[in-house]
């Protein structure tokens, strides 16, 4: 991309130095070069999706699979599709071969590096000693959820389920990661779909997943698709 529009500007130059025909194709060229920059000056907010655990950390494990590889394997595929789909901002996917939290606490990169006006929203499974424990919620990075926490926990409310203990919402100050983001004043939710442990969960999890993909984007950009 760098490349083409450093051609375009020699082209321009050059153009406009050597021959007068061409100056008027040039300018032209110049003026949507401008026109496209210009576009992309007003800054569409950016969305980072994080596939939780992953680069040699399984996560949770149940029903047959792990979070890192249930997250990258079903889940992402859908979320992509759907973020394609949205055009009032950018959604983007955190690098699936990364665990984000190492990233951070390990090598100090990971949140420490995700540009402060950047909104992070992280996708865990919960687990359990009890197969009995079961539903979603959202870890919330202020006391009060945000409108976007209220939409996300409507998502897993009516395709799998809130965790009773919660009812939708906790207020967490102990991860260490989500610390990290709240110190840098960096925007995020961390979204626990539902129990890899529990049989039901899992169950209508994979059921909706598409209905769970497009109503967390739908959610988290705050934008219909069609
Ligand atoms: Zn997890």
């Amino acid at each position: 991309m760098k490349k083409f529009i450093t051609l375009l500007a020699f082209g321009a130059i050059s153009g406009g130095l050597a021959w007068s025909q061409p100056t008027t194709i040039n300018a032209q060229t110049t003026t949507s070069t401008t026109a496209k920059k210009t576009l992309k000056k007003k800054a569409t907010h950016h969305y980072l999706l994080v596939m939780g655990h992953g680069a040699g950390d399984p996560g949770a494990r149940g029903n047959g699979t792990t979070e890192a590889t249930y997250l990258r394997k079903h889940l992402m595929p859908q979320l992509q599709k759907y973020a394609k789909k949205i055009k009032k901002s950018n959604v983007t996917i955190y690098n699936p071969s990364h665990n984000i939290v190492r990233d951070t606490m390990v090598f100090h990169k990971g949140s420490y590096k995700i540009k402060k006006n950047t909104t992070v929203i992280m996708f865990h499974l919960d687990a359990s000693t009890s197969a009995y424990a079961h539903g979603g919620h959202v870890i919330i990075h202020k006391a009060k959820p945000t409108a976007r926490d209220v939409r996300l926990r409507q998502v897993i409310k009516s395709n799998v389920g809130l965790n009773p203990a919660y009812n939708g919402y906790s207020f967490r100050t102990n991860l260490r990661n989500c610390n990290v983001l709240r110190k840098r004043g960096i925007d995020y939710s961390l979204i626990e779909t539902g129990f890899i442990t529990n049989k039901g969960d899992f169950k209508r999890i994979n059921k909706n997943l598409d209905k769970i993909a497009k109503g967390y984007v739908e959610a988290i950009a705050n934008e219909k698709i069609k």
